[in-house]
């Protein structure tokens, strides 16, 4: 399948704002996308927003994304404490927050959650990003979980076998307060890529998969 690629004019890197509701959302829908186009040496700048991370997963998801984000030297941490499982309550802070993100990045792809979440977090999230950015291509991530919301994505990053394996052992390594859960296990997330790489025909049989609602060719 011909791949289509992301560029700047000029061969620029690129500039990326990475949005995720809870402390560790943005590694499970995108984290081997993430660390390939880093790998590539395709990124220049990353701005990285966790939006509900407070006390223990605070510094869980900021341990996690400088450690994914390590060799890149333009980045943005940002965590903000809105409250978990409060989102739809919450969104007029959101929505202040992200024109404030807007005024002050001018990211060429945007990760976020994708629209039909059935999480209320994730949802509101998607929301107020196609709300705000209207100039940006937005990729939206998926989250496996009890809901049962998994759909047809139709756009599919191949990830290497070794960073099918790094990314379950990063999930593990840094997000210990989530090791209990029944469904935080490293055959669900190395199970996905697998089904999506599939669904892509993938050269390395596994993928990312994200929903892309639109873009231009150029
Ligand atoms: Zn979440």
């Amino acid at each position: 399948m011909l791949p289509l690629q992301v560029r700047r004019a000029g061969d620029e890197r690129l500039s990326l704002l990475v949005i995720g509701a809870h402390s560790d959302d943005i590694e499970i829908g995108c984290g081997a996308t993430i660390a390939t186009l880093i790998a590539q040496g395709r990124v220049g700048t990353v701005c990285w927003v966790v939006l509900a991370g407070s006390a223990r997963r605070a510094g869980e998801a900021r341990d996690s994304a400088e450690a994914l984000l390590g060799t890149v030297e333009d980045r943005r941490v940002i965590l903000r404490e809105f409250r978990d499982g409060y989102f739809p309550y919450e969104g007029g802070g959101i929505k202040d927050f992200f024109e404030q993100l807007k005024a002050e990045h001018a990211p060429d792809v945007i990760f976020t959650h994708q629209r039909a979440d059935l999480h209320q977090d994730h949802r509101v999230t998607s929301e107020l990003t196609w709300n705000t950015f209207r100039d940006h291509l937005i990729l939206e991530y998926e989250i496996p979980k009890y809901d049962g919301d998994m759909g047809a994505p139709n756009l599919y990053v191949p990830i290497d076998e070794p960073l099918v394996r790094a990314k379950v052992e990063h999930l593990k390594r840094h997000f210990g307060t989530q090791l209990d859960r029944h469904w935080f296990t490293g055959d669900l997330f190395s199970g996905l890529l697998r089904l999506r790489g599939v669904e892509c025909n993938s050269p390395t049989s596994y993928a990312e998969a994200f929903y892309c609602r639109k873009a231009t060719l150029g």
